[in-house]
């Protein structure tokens, strides 16, 4: 029963979270999705624990339409990060700001960069491409991220300044603007660097949260060092290019761990 101490308490974190805000926001709404989405976690957990191979695409997928379709299209809840600079600049603790504290911003200080192993909808399409690991050398431009990101706040913000009216529907819009954008940049630069993740490495704004408050996650792959013998083959099967025997914080492209146990599945030494 041990090893399902995990899952019991990524459901407990979530019920938490759900009853929470629930009862100070006096929504039930906050019930139904923070349970949604810990039980879709959970489980995926769970299969993980029991050998089921697509374990983290069951979860990808639950989490990723539910909010995509859901919460997207369907509520017209922007839920990019334009969506959370609108509802951050009008003051309102609702949406798009509770999903980025939760998940991107002090989430990953619990649970590292979960959110882009297991329920981001962009990677959720991106993960279905020939490249789960990179064929090429990573490149230095990483720095596009923070164009990206300024980018966003800049639209918003710009916005706000010009008074412009039925913000509401231009976020609708945005929301699938962005989408549509995100969607066609990664598939090609998937392609163009044969690398499914280049998107999440290169261009994502989300990551100018994620790669620093990431850093101090509590759950994080350890390598034990006695049992290693040096085979490189987690590094071989790793989409983040992540030194994973390396257990300092400082580990090479630590902050880009997604969480997803390609490497902790393939250790002949079962050392991670
Ligand atoms: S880096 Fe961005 S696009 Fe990639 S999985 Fe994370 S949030 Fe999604
Ligand atoms: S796959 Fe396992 S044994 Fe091989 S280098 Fe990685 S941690 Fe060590
Ligand atoms: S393979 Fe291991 S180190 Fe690489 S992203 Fe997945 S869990 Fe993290």
């Amino acid at each position: 029963m041990k090893k399902y101490v995990l899952p019991a308490v990524m459901l407990t974190v979530f019920e938490t979270v759900a009853v929470t805000l629930w009862l100070t926001k006096d929504n039930i709404f906050y019930l139904f999705n923070f349970s949604y989405i810990g039980l879709s976690v959970s489980l995926g957990m769970f299969l993980f624990i029991r050998k089921y191979k697509h374990a983290r695409r069951v979860v990808q997928l639950l989490v990723g339409l539910y909010m995509m379709v859901y919460l997207g299209l369907i509520c017209n809840e922007n839920m990019q990060i334009e969506g959370f600079w609108y509802y951050l600049f009008t003051g309102v603790f609702e949406a798009a700001t509770i999903h980025y504290a939760v998940a991107k911003i002090f989430g990953p200080l619990f649970f590292g960069r979960g959110w882009c192993g297991y329920a981001c909808w962009t990677a959720m399409v991106l993960d279905f491409l020939p490249y789960k690991v990179p064929a090429q050398p990573r490149r230095k431009i990483g720095w596009i991220r923070y164009v990206t990101f300024a980018a966003s706040l800049a639209f918003v913000g710009a916005l706000f300044l010009a008074h412009v009216g039925n913000l509401e529907r231009i976020m609708f819009w945005a929301f699938i603007a962005g989408n549509v954008l995100y969607y066609g940049a990664g598939i090609a630069l998937a392609f163009a660097f044969k690398d499914n993740r280049a998107f999440c490495k290169y261009i994502c704004p989300i990551t100018v949260f994620l790669k620093p408050m990431s850093y101090f996650s509590m759950i994080r792959v350890k390598c034990d060092r006695e049992k290693c013998v040096s085979c490189g083959k987690c590094r071989r099967v790793c989409p983040m290019d992540v030194d994973v025997t390396d257990n300092s914080r400082n580990r090479k492209n630590g902050t880009e761990c997604i969480l997803c146990m390609e490497c902790v599945k393939n250790c002949p030494k079962k050392a991670l």
